[in-house]
């Protein structure tokens, strides 16, 4: 059934911004945009949303902004904590690389079914006023100065324009728009086959845990708990594997049983094979057209980390677009997104190859050495704490954009900032603009329009000021989506300096 029933409001016909894609990541930008008063439509092709479970985990770093779009306890009441990964070879355990010890807000992820993860943003759209308008196929684009014209076909063929401010593609992996762009993912790896299967089963493994299984067998296995009794699996499969082979529950079952993954499948809810390939555009902004997520950057699940990239491009974009529509500011600021986004996907890529590579070594003798290493390291040095920072993805920071200024001690302008934890979190959720945390803490000043003053509790002071290094005092600006803007020694002249580099 389409998803619009006939008594909404009619959308508006010249929209600040059209969002082609009503995936996880044009649905977090269009409830970003619409939570900052936005004029926002998205247009999706299908008529109803997939009903197929691609991205499971959701890492800490996401639940942050998802908390601050206003889904965080939606997004858990669907979900199953976990809190680290087990690594096993030969049937025996080698190694546990625990979330609990990273600093971050959320010392964990979550795994929920990505439809579960998408009904949560509609549902949060729908209440901000925004529905999807479904069977709308974005057919062309004509982007000119001062806007763009976008061409929407319906299924019988019949056509619509909708002008708009700005155009954001996150319409996946065969994006249209950044086809209409004139762009194309560039990437070369091409490599491993898997199984995957999304099952109700029946096993022992810690139901907190992610689990991936390096041998016996020529090939990996993994799996993670879902709610209820369900889990994701993935069978590695050798080279040479009759591409057309139907994918049953009895193949499954027999390659998860070669990979030492104890689990007794009874009911499938999905069924696939996946190969694995990576690659990401050159640019994310042309003009006044944008990607987005799977638009822009495609790679191996491993580590999970796709549709929570795309997500942090979406809250990256949202603010920036929303200061832009309101201030007309289309320069330095909207230029940072690319600035900032484009390496975050390159090393995102860098970082699932390698996963990828190291899950899938066929040479037994590399095998020992790799199970060795992880034995080794994981157990007995901070690497487990380091790759657990990384895929949870609390190790992104914008060091060296073109929109962050000053210096700190320990927080940087461009980190995430951490502190205080919850009132920041809180105050982004609330606040559409930026938030101030001034050193020593006083009465409220006025510092400028769009900027709110935090005043913190004493003892966030004392770690603020530590962690910044501003002993004689000074500012912290918190960008809306959550990152540190400026660390400078004076609030007045600190923070001009910071909306002068907006305007540039
Ligand atoms: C098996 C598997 C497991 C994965 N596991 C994880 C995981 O655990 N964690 C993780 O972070 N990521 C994971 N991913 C990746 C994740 O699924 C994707 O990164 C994510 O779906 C990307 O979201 P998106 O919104 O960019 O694109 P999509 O989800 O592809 O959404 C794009 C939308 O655009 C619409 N569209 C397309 N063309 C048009 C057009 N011309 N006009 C209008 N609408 C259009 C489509 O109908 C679709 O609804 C996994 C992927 C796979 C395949």
């Amino acid at each position: 059934m389409p998803e619009q029933p006939a008594a909404l409001p009619t959308p508006a016909p010249t929209p600040d911004v059209l969002v082609v894609g009503a995936g996880p990541v044009g649905l977090a930008l269009a409830v970003d945009l619409a939570r900052r008063g936005v004029a926002v439509r998205v247009v999706d092709t299908l008529a109803a949303p997939t009903t197929e479970s691609r991205a499971i985990v959701v890492h800490s770093r996401t639940l942050d902004h998802l908390q601050a779009l206003g889904v965080l306890d939606a997004v858990l009441e669907r979900a199953v904590v976990s809190r680290g990964m087990e690594l096993y070879a030969d049937g025996r355990r080698l190694a546990h690389v625990g979330f609990d010890g990273i600093d971050a807000v959320h010392p964990y992820s979550v795994s929920l079914l990505q439809t579960d993860t998408e009904a949560v943003l509609t549902a949060r759209l729908a209440e901000l006023g925004v529905h999807v308008e479904r069977s709308t196929t974005l057919t062309a684009l004509d982007a000119r100065d001062d806007g763009v014209v976008a061409t929407v076909t319906a299924p019988d063929g019949t056509g619509a324009t909708i002008e708009a401010a700005f155009v954001v593609g996150t319409d996946g992996a065969r994006s249209t728009v950044r086809h209409l762009l004139g762009l194309r993912l560039e990437g070369s790896f091409a490599g491993e086959d898997f199984l995957l299967g999304d099952v109700d089963g029946d096993h022992d493994y810690d139901p907190s845990c992610f689990h991936t299984f390096f041998s016996p067998g020529e090939a990996t296995g993994l799996l993670f708990p879902l709610p209820g009794d369900r889990a994701r699996v993935f069978a590695q499969l050798p080279p040479g594997v009759d591409p057309d082979r139907p994918v049953t529950v009895e193949w499954l079952q027999e390659a998860l049983d070669e990979r030492g993954v104890r689990l007794r499948v009874r009911e499938a809810h999905w069924l696939t094979r996946l190969r694995l390939k990576h690659g990401q555009v050159p640019r994310y902004r042309v003009g006044r057209v944008f990607l987005a997520g799977d638009a822009a950057h495609i790679h191996s699940p491993a580590g999970g980390l796709g549709m929570n990239t795309g997500i942090h491009d979406a809250v990256n974009l949202g603010w920036k677009l929303a200061l832009a529509v309101a201030s007309g500011r289309t320069g330095a600021l909207l230029d940072s997104y690319e600035a900032e986004r484009h390496p975050v996907g390159a090393d995102v890529i860098a970082l699932s190859t390698r996963l990828t590579r190291l899950g899938t070594l066929r040479n037994p003798v590399a095998q020992r050495v790799r199970n060795l290493v992880l034995h080794l390291g994981l157990e007995s040095t901070s690497l487990d704490e380091r790759l657990a920072a990384r895929v949870e993805q609390q190790r992104v920071r914008y060091a060296g954009s073109p929109v962050v200024a000053g210096h700190g001690r320990t927080v940087h302008p461009g980190d995430f900032l951490r502190l205080p934890r919850t009132q920041v979190a809180d105050a982004l959720a609330r606040t559409p603009g930026h938030l101030a945390v001034v050193l020593p803490r006083g009465w409220p000043l006025h510092l400028a329009e769009g900027v709110t003053e935090l005043v913190v509790t004493e003892e966030d002071e004392d770690a603020l000021t530590e962690a910044t290094g501003l002993t004689h005092g000074g500012i912290v600006v918190v960008r809306p989506d959550g990152y540190v803007g400026l660390v400078g020694d004076d609030p007045k002249t600190g923070v001009a300096q910071y909306l002068a580099l907006l305007d540039g």
